[in-house]
């Protein structure tokens, strides 16, 4: 357990949290701040700081009770979809560093965005920055 960790403190139940699923391995508990109605959070128990560091394990453990819950979303809530979002490092959003795997149920009327125009590239580009992947 990570003292200054507001997640580890969920775990341990210092800290209130709305539970909706646990197992040996994670917990899954309401967003404070939902984008949609629903939106949750599943985390590994052990701490770890994001994606990066998380063991394989926790992963597969944590990306299986994602899964689960988006079905009890589905079938509980009704909802019409599911986006799983994670967040590794500030420049990606991550405000909790304590691994986490958000799993927001969609809804056809719901006023969630995508918050980018993508845009088609040219192959050249595609290939340039496959290379460096690859290499
Ligand atoms: P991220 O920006 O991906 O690191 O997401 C962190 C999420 O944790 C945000 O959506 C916050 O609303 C949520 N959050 C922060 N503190 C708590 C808390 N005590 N209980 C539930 N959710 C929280
Ligand atoms: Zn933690």
């Amino acid at each position: 357990m990570a003292d200054d960790c507001i997640f580890c403190r969920i775990v341990a139940g210092e800290l209130p949290a709305e539970r909706v699923q646990e197992d040996e391995h994670t917990i899954a508990f309401m967003d404070l701040n939902p984008w949609t109605r629903g939106h949750a959070l599943v985390i590994p128990r052990r701490h770890s700081k994001n994606l990066y560091e998380v063991p394989e394990e926790d992963l597969r453990h944590t990306a299986s009770a994602a899964k689960h819950l988006a079905e009890r979303m589905r079938d509980r809530l009704g909802c019409d979809g599911i986006n799983l979002l994670n967040a590794c490092e500030p420049a990606a959003w991550q405000t909790v560093f304590h691994f986490h795997i958000h799993v927001i149920p969609r809804y056809a009327d719901d006023p969630l965005r995508l918050p980018v125009q993508p845009e088609q590239a040219s192959r050249e580009e595609l290939g340039a920055v496959a290379t460096e992947l690859r290499g």
